[in-house]
């Protein structure tokens, strides 16, 4: 069973790349082999071997993650997830977005990893609008924690103000 006061959900302004957090989520694109963005901080910031891990495995569908190493970076496990890019919201993409976090919440409890790390994914290059990813992103993690108790620190890790302040006001 569930117990929602031992599952913390917290936004912050900062680099994902430096947070000590068992795992981080990737905004990646369907190759996986690294972009601009999020997905290039964390290609260097991990090093080469992420790369040719990633290599390794043969692309992710949209709306699906896959789970490499950390390498170099002080989170231990890489969830890699494929937002949708924003076509004006008639493509199915809410549902896409919400299959990222719901399966990397699934892929965090499977790796056992107690705390896990979002940017926020399709909201940059992909042209997502943050105040509709944003509770996208939150209803979705709230749902998929109550089958993931292990999971115990949720952090909303953004990369400007404006991205905070829609968070904050979602999580209260
Ligand atoms: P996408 O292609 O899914 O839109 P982007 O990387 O372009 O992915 O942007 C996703 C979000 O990640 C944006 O809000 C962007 O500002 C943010 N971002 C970029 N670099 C970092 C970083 N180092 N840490 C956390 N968030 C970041």
């Amino acid at each position: 069973m569930s117990d929602a006061r031992r599952q913390l959900l917290e936004a912050i302004l900062g680099d994902i790349t430096r947070l000590a957090v068992d795992a981080i989520v990737n905004a990646a694109n369907a190759s996986l082999l690294g972009g601009g963005g999020v997905d290039g901080a964390i290609h260097r910031a991990a090093g080469p071997e992420l790369l040719e891990e990633c290599r390794r495995i043969s692309g992710c569908p949209t709306g699906e993650v896959r789970v490499t190493r950390g390498y170099q970076l002080p989170a231990h496990w890489v969830i890699h997830a494929v937002g949708p890019v924003w076509e004006g919201g008639g493509r199915g993409e809410e549902a896409l977005l919400a299959s990222c976090y719901a399966h990397a919440i699934r892929e965090a409890a499977r790796v056992e990893a107690r705390s896990i790390a979002f940017p926020s994914i399709s909201t940059g290059i992909y042209g997502y609008p943050v105040d509709r990813a944003a509770p996208v992103a939150v209803r979705a993690v709230r749902e998929t924690l109550e089958a993931a108790p292990s999971v115990e620190r949720v952090v909303f890790t953004c990369f400007d103000e404006r991205t905070l302040s829609v968070y904050e006001e979602l999580l209260g």
